[in-house]
């Protein structure tokens, strides 16, 4: 059987994941949020008191790592570190700008690279992230750069931050995504960029609803469903 993949790729709180999750539920495709795994090489980092910079020292905590991804009952993607299911932990505020400043040691993306390569030889995917149809998957069926205005991503995280219940303020998310964007573009090993064969979609005037009609247009143009 030949498997299909999607390569979702964007800045943060473009709505990657929430549309993403949503286009591989009408394909009957899993949801690779590649974005959890990075979150996951950063929470062992911290909570080894480690500085996240440190090429070095974080190249040296790889191997000792046993990080696993599962589908719960609810299909929802779950990471597992060292046997815990960290799902919940990575999603803590300070665990965004630590995944961000990982993701730039070369020996973490080498060390992720072939963990996310191999869920799309297995199963049909939707994967999100910031190099999937740059790095990981250049020979994806579909790529999409999905982005949006900083201010409206910054209000859409707002709004999940506080449904989470976690509290939070407007002008400290949108530095936060505009820092996080700086250094995920200015990074020298697979920068987010759009891959030369993505199409570009533009979510700042959409509502949900709007943009995975206009992802799912997208993605009919390239294969058929
Ligand atoms: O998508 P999410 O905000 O969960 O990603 C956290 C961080 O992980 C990003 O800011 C980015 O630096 C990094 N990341 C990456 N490559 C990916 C996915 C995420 O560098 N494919």
């Amino acid at each position: 059987m030949e498997f299909k993949s999607i390569a979702i790729d964007g800045p943060a709180g473009a709505g990657k994941s929430t549309l993403a999750r949503q286009l591989a539920e009408k394909l009957g495709f899993i949801y690779v949020d590649t974005g959890a795994i990075y979150r996951t090489v950063a929470l062992a980092v911290l909570r080894a008191e480690m500085d996240p910079k440190d090429a070095g020292q974080v190249a040296g905590l790889l191997g000792g790592l046993d990080i696993r991804m599962d589908y719960g009952p609810d299909g929802e993607q779950r990471m597992f570190l060292n046997g815990e299911d960290v799902s919940g932990a990575i999603r803590e505020h300070q665990v965004s700008g630590l995944a961000s400043q990982v993701s730039a040691i070369p020996a973490v993306r080498d060390f992720l690279l072939d963990f996310q390569r191999r869920q799309a030889r297995e199963h049909s995917v939707v994967m999100d992230g910031r190099d999937i149809g740059t790095v990981v998957l250049p020979e994806a069926d579909v790529k999409i750069f999905l982005t949006a205005a900083p201010e409206a991503r910054a209000k859409r995280r707002l709004l999940e931050l506080q449904q989470r219940g976690q509290q939070a303020d407007y002008e400290a998310v949108l530095r936060d995504i505009i820092q996080r964007d700086e250094q995920d573009a200015n990074r020298p090993i697979a920068p987010l960029r759009q891959a030369e064969d993505a199409r570009l979609l533009d979510t700042t005037r959409l509502n949900l609803e709007q943009s995975l009609e206009a992802l799912v247009r997208l993605v009919k143009e390239k294969i058929e469903l």
